[in-house]
């Protein structure tokens, strides 16, 4: 049986798992966008990307 886990804030399906921040103040997985929008509330101005074309 395979465990399906729920995001910790919108209590969706989790298809790609991420870890929240410690400091977050979040304790459980969260989806990925979740973890995007707490990204962007943490890190505002940051863009946090995966870019591997660093031109
Ligand atoms: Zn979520």
């Amino acid at each position: 049986m395979t465990e399906v886990e729920k995001c910790t804030i919108c209590k969706g399906t989790i298809v790609q798992k991420y870890n929240a921040m410690p400091t977050w103040d979040v304790k459980g997985p969260l989806c990925s966008k979740c973890y995007s929008k707490k990204i962007f509330e943490h890190y505002p101005g940051q863009h946090v990307r995966v870019n591997l074309d660093k031109k």
